[in-house]
């Protein structure tokens, strides 16, 4: 509430003046309910009614979202995967969010967000994940599991040794690359995307895992062949996810405008 309000005043907007908030936030959402159903990662975050506690708080519609549809949804929209026909995205940072986009529509299905990457089972013996079960993909990739596996410090230490290229850094990566494959393969035969659009916080690490993952998929195709699929990576852009975030608002207001 207080990021929003300083956001606000820094930016010199009259909250009577706001047509809607829109919000994208990790954890699989509701987005008829605006409720967050499930995240694990913070205790008491399963089933929080975020929408209407915002909207309480600032008396104007507000719509949620997943932070990875949220982002996927700028990229389509305006930046590095703009009008592409179908993108997967893979959003990773503390855990992996995933999102489809297929001629500009956001997959959801029953009002809820899908593709928790993150929670696909890549080893059934692996370590425990924080959402109970085993060797889930973000106890492999997830920044805390890149940088653990790396010997970093933090991990900004961790982005700085993966763009100089340090052995152990780029070890790390390349384990997560192949854990990483073992989720995509399936992904990949399941939605046959044109575009598979890698976003983390480091434009290195974008780089270095796509191009393991490319090389990868040419030597080892998926079953399903597709004419064309791009591995595209891209350094998280915080200016053209909050673009997605306000075009929740926009588009709903159109849709209501129009009937
Ligand atoms: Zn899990």
């Amino acid at each position: 509430m207080d990021l929003i309000a300083d956001a606000l005043e820094a930016a010199g907007v009259d909250e009577n003046l706001l047509l809607g908030i829109g919000v994208g936030t990790p954890g699989m959402v509701d987005i008829r309910d605006g409720v967050v159903v499930r995240y694990p990662r913070i205790p008491g975050m399963d089933g929080y009614p975020l929408r209407d506690e915002i909207r309480k708080r600032f008396n104007v519609p507000v719509h949620l979202h997943n932070n990875a549809a949220v982002i996927a949804l700028s990229e389509y929209r305006y930046g590095s995967v703009r009008g592409r026909q179908s993108v997967l995205t893979l959003v990773l940072r503390t855990g992996i969010g995933g999102a489809f986009i297929q001629d500009g529509t956001l997959f959801v299905n029953q009002h809820r967000t899908a593709l928790e990457v993150g929670h696909t089972t890549v080893d059934p013996e692996g370590p425990r994940c924080r959402c109970g079960r085993r060797g889930c993909l973000e106890t492999y990739l997830s920044e805390e599991a890149l940088r653990r596996d790396a010997g970093a410090a933090d991990v900004d230490a961790f982005f700085s040794a993966v763009a100089a290229d340090e052995p152990a850094a780029t070890a790390a990566v390349r384990g997560a690359a192949d854990a990483l494959l073992v989720a995509l393969y399936g992904l990949l035969n399941s939605l046959n995307p044109e575009a598979v659009l890698i976003v983390t916080r480091s434009e290195a690490l974008s780089s270095r895992l796509s191009d393991v993952v490319r090389a990868e998929l040419s030597r080892r195709p998926p079953f399903v062949t597709a004419t064309k699929r791009d591995i595209v990576p891209h350094a998280y852009d915080p200016v053209i996810a909050g673009q997605g975030a306000a075009d929740l608002v926009f588009d709903s207001f159109f849709a209501a405008v129009a009937g």
